[in-house]
């Protein structure tokens, strides 16, 4: 009998896994294949060093600024060298199995190329999961389920925490990690906002490698073709000046839904059941960036559920201090600030998000505002969004 059971060993369930057997607890952490490549720009901000101090002195691509382009190019650049830490681009493969390693080191046991598809039901109470493997089933006993194997997750709808996601609350999102001579600036990191309702983007890897891609949401996800999309992305001849060569080499591509609607936060525990990461919505609806807040959920996650398990009470009302905690409602404020603006900014082709980056051109102070906003989650103020709405710039 495991104290917990994480379905999910990506970056939220790891970071779990992690707490919880540092503290000495008996956790079981499921995880589908440790080979997969979770398709992703790998984009990670430097609060990441709070949670993953050591990664700090790790070989992965440092980032310094980002550029972001309307969908008319216009563009705003913005560096923070010398101000705030350096962010990181990685390679999903090898960020993913170093997290994992870091559970593993401290005494979590990883349970590869499991596929956890029920529960284990007994006198009505989750008593633990259910796995397919390639010799049958296997049953993992548990005091404390923890949900954090994405946004695909069968078993948080089996726990009717939260239904299925509607095609509309999704991004699709498809990516590809290519190599060869280009233009772009090594430091910075760079953003495509579209006339329909999506965003691109290039981020560097190295010298010569770039995580590339592009993806829809809402309702645009029916009206477009991802594909031909990517295929006009990558032949655009504002993106030809900076990838000029015809052949890239592709090392990888993959193409992944991610949910948009920010937390779902009446879905986030139960009886014995916590959901985390993506699982949960712990994704920006501005730019799909996951990956902190899933680390920063599985580490409160662990603390609850660590105090619920010291004090023998794992009901619901326990776990609810894991949705109340300061750190993830934060999260769900920036989050729904963020869902609050992004019509906005596509609202008549993209209009108020060109505007917006040619006012912020000419004044400092909005430059401010803006970037305060993307990277410090600041909201815009009314008297702001209205001058970019009004001003025929
Ligand atoms: C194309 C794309 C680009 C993105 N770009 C960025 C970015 O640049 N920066 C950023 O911060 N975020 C980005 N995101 C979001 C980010 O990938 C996620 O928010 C983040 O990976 C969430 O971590 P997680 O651990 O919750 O889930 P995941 O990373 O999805 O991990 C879930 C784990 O569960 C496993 N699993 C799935 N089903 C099962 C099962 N039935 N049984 C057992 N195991 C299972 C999977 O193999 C996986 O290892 C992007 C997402 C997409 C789709």
């Amino acid at each position: 009998m495991y104290d917990v059971i994480i379905s999910g060993a990506g970056p939220a369930g790891s970071k779990c896994a992690e707490v919880l057997a540092k503290s000495g607890f008996k956790v079981a952490l499921i995880e589908k294949n440790t080979q997969w490549r979770k398709p992703c720009g790998g984009a990670v901000s430097s609060r990441i060093f709070k949670y993953y101090p050591q990664i700090r002195k790790l070989n992965f691509h440092k980032i310094t600024g980002m550029i972001m382009y309307s969908s008319d190019y216009n563009k705003l650049k913005y560096s923070w060298e010398g101000i705030k830490h350096h962010s990181i681009n990685v390679d999903r493969l090898i960020f993913d199995n170093y997290v994992r390693n870091v559970a593993i080191d401290v005494g979590a046991e990883l349970f590869d190329k499991n596929i956890s598809y029920d529960f284990i039901i007994k006198y009505n109470n989750r008593i633990g999961i259910k796995t397919k493997t390639s010799s049958g089933t296997k049953e993992y006993l548990g005091k404390i389920i923890i949900i954090a194997d994405g946004m695909s997750s069968k078993l948080a709808i089996k726990s009717d925490l939260r239904d299925k996601w509607k095609i509309e609350e999704l991004g699709l999102v498809k990516c590809a990690i290519m190599e060869g001579k280009n233009n772009l600036d090594k430091d910075c990191m760079s953003t495509f906002f579209k006339p329909y309702k999506g965003y691109a983007w290039i981020f560097p890897l190295g010298e010569e490698r770039f995580n590339i891609g592009c993806g829809t949401f809402g309702e645009d996800n029916l009206n477009l073709n991802l594909n031909q999309l990517y295929l006009e992305f990558i032949n655009d001849p504002n993106i030809k000046k900076l990838l000029p060569k015809s052949n890239y080499k592709e090392i990888w591509k993959g193409a992944y839904p991610v949910p948009t609607q920010g937390v779902n936060d009446e879905s986030l525990y139960g009886e014995n059941i916590l959901l985390i990461g993506d699982a949960a919505g712990f994704v920006s609806p501005i730019s799909g960036e996951g990956i902190h807040a899933g680390i920063v959920s599985g580490n409160i996650a662990a603390e609850t559920a660590i105090s619920a398990l010291e004090n023998d009470n794992i009901s619901n009302l326990t776990l609810k201090s894991y949705k109340t905690h300061q750190y993830i409602k934060k999260i769900i404020r920036n989050f729904k600030m963020k869902r609050s603006i992004v019509d906005f900014f596509f609202e008549n082709k993209g209009y108020n998000f060109s505007n917006m980056l040619k006012l912020a051109n000419k004044d400092s102070y909005i430059k401010e505002k803006v970037i305060n906003m993307f990277l410090y989650n600041q909201p815009l103020t009314k008297e702001l969004l209205l001058r970019i709405k009004s001003t025929n710039e």
